[in-house]
């Protein structure tokens, strides 16, 4: 991508009503703008970064079995009186009047439409286990919409949904999900921390919420220390394996680790002082089991294997993709910007032309580019006619991975220079060393 034909609105002074470095952050680097109260358009920038964030939850939703579909944003009131969710969601559900006056809601979660589809179609114990999710946008109408895109009103979820015949395939299923979470987590460049959590309105007994340490973040934490340094589990992990996905859930629960809502003060005293972690954590995922909480009311009957019905188990699992583009910039930034993790950014090389209208500099840009856009690598080429400074200045804030500079004086003798963003490690090398380099 040229950067003189892209859509880069890069803001220079620091805006005033972002309270977080993130939110600041993303604001700047031209990567979000407000509409409204807590509903944002995604720019091309920002838009990359949320791309990069899906599919890497798409892989490791797929992996684990789950199959993706897309259910619609505007759901039915009716659906949910069947559960009787619609009274009790309360003031955070945006409610909605069609032209016929049928009451309409702007969906703030699925449990209730994946129970209808489910129902109208599986019948038979043997179609089961099955697990559904999609990625869609949501709305809850937060009383303090903040932070941009951490807490926004409309925000981007993949939310899967399990359905067995019994609670032990249930268990399965989740501990399924569990594992996914923590390799999707791990593949985004964050250290999650499954902690024990309240289920609150989605209701249920087993619930684990996904938490990132990070100083802004809205919710206190406790947990032992060493689950920072636990190993996640492998991409090669066999789903289908019962008990190994099981102990691995098991080693990953052995310790202390809840939030504020479940927190036990003696289970916490009794870790010794120096593995104590107490800390703000971000929630970015939050997996449920509810047992036949809505199978039950909706009458989600499979026939068992015995001929006679019986209401599925059922559990449902969230990821916010959109609050996780906001988490990583939190955890990885520096004075001068944002410092994606490869994994997401939204290009993998700046190329900085620092002489724009020089003809050897001009050939030399043109020359990489076409190289490195051959090879697949997602090029942002900086060939505006601008001050060397605000090239730098341009590439830190929107924290792309590798900077390579061409200026005059390195080309005469066939050089270009290369920064790594994460460390800051500069180095003189060949246009064709720097291919290799990164490719
Ligand atoms: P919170 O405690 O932050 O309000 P929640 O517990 O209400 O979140 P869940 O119902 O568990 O959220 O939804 C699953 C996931 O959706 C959350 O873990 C989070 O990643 C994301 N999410 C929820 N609310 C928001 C929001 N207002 N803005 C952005 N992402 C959100
Ligand atoms: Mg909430
Ligand atoms: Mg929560
Ligand atoms: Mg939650």
């Amino acid at each position: 991508m040229r950067l003189s034909r892209y859509f880069l609105p890069i803001l220079r002074e620091t805006p005033k009503e972002a309270e977080i470095v993130s939110h600041r952050l993303m604001l700047r680097a031209g990567m979000v703008r407000q509409e409204s109260a807590g509903i944002y358009a995604w720019l091309p920038l920002g838009l990359r970064v949320l791309n990069k964030v899906q599919k890497i939850v798409r892989e490791e939703q797929d992996r684990s079995g789950a199959i993706e579909l897309l259910m619609p944003t505007i759901q039915s009131a009716d659906l949910w009186r069947e559960s009787g969710r619609y009274e009790a969601y309360g003031k955070e559900m945006l409610r909605i009047k069609d032209r016929h006056d049928r009451e309409m809601l702007f969906g703030p979660t699925n449990e209730e439409m994946i129970t209808e589809i489910f129902r109208a179609y599986v019948k038979s114990y043997k179609d089961l286990p099955l697990n559904l999710y999609h990625l869609q946008w949501k709305f809850r109408d937060e009383v303090r919409p903040r932070f941009g895109t951490m807490r926004s009103r409309e925000f981007l979820m993949k939310d899967a949904y399990s359905f067995d015949l019994d609670q032990a395939g249930a268990v399965h299923a989740y501990n399924k999900m569990f594992l996914a979470y923590l390799r999707t987590f791990d593949r985004l460049g964050l250290k999650s921390i499954p902690m024990r959590a309240d289920t609150g309105p989605i209701g249920g007994d087993l619930s684990h919420e996904f938490i990132i340490l990070a100083d802004t973040g809205e919710s206190q934490v406790y947990c032992h220390k060493d689950y920072l340094e636990f190993p996640v589990p492998p991409a090669d992990t066999n789903f289908d394996d019962v008990a190994g996905v099981k102990a691995t859930v098991a080693k990953w629960t052995s310790l202390y680790a809840a939030t504020d809502e479940m927190h036990d003060e003696a289970a916490y005293n009794a870790i010794p002082e120096a593995s104590r972690v107490s800390a703000r954590g971000i929630e970015v995922g939050h997996i449920f089991y509810f047992g036949t909480k809505y199978s039950e009311p909706m009458g989600a009957n499979v026939q068992g294997p015995d001929g006679k019905p019986v209401p599925v188990h059922m559990g449902s699992y969230g990821i916010g993709p959109s609050r996780v583009v906001a988490a990583l910039i939190e955890a990885s930034h520096d004075e001068a910007g944002i410092r994606w993790p490869e994994e997401v950014a939204p290009f993998k090389v700046a190329l900085l032309n620092l002489k724009q209208g020089d003809s050897a500099c001009d050939a030399a840009c043109g020359e990489l580019y076409q190289t490195l856009t051959a090879k697949g690598v997602e090029v942002l080429y900086d060939d505006r006619d601008d001050r060397p400074g605000a090239k730098f200045a341009t590439a830190d804030l929107i924290g792309i991975p590798y900077q390579v500079m061409i200026g005059p004086r390195g080309l005469a003798e066939g050089k270009v220079e290369m920064k790594v963003r994460s460390t800051g490690e500069r180095e003189m090398l060949s246009p064709a060393a720097f291919v290799s380099r990164i490719t």
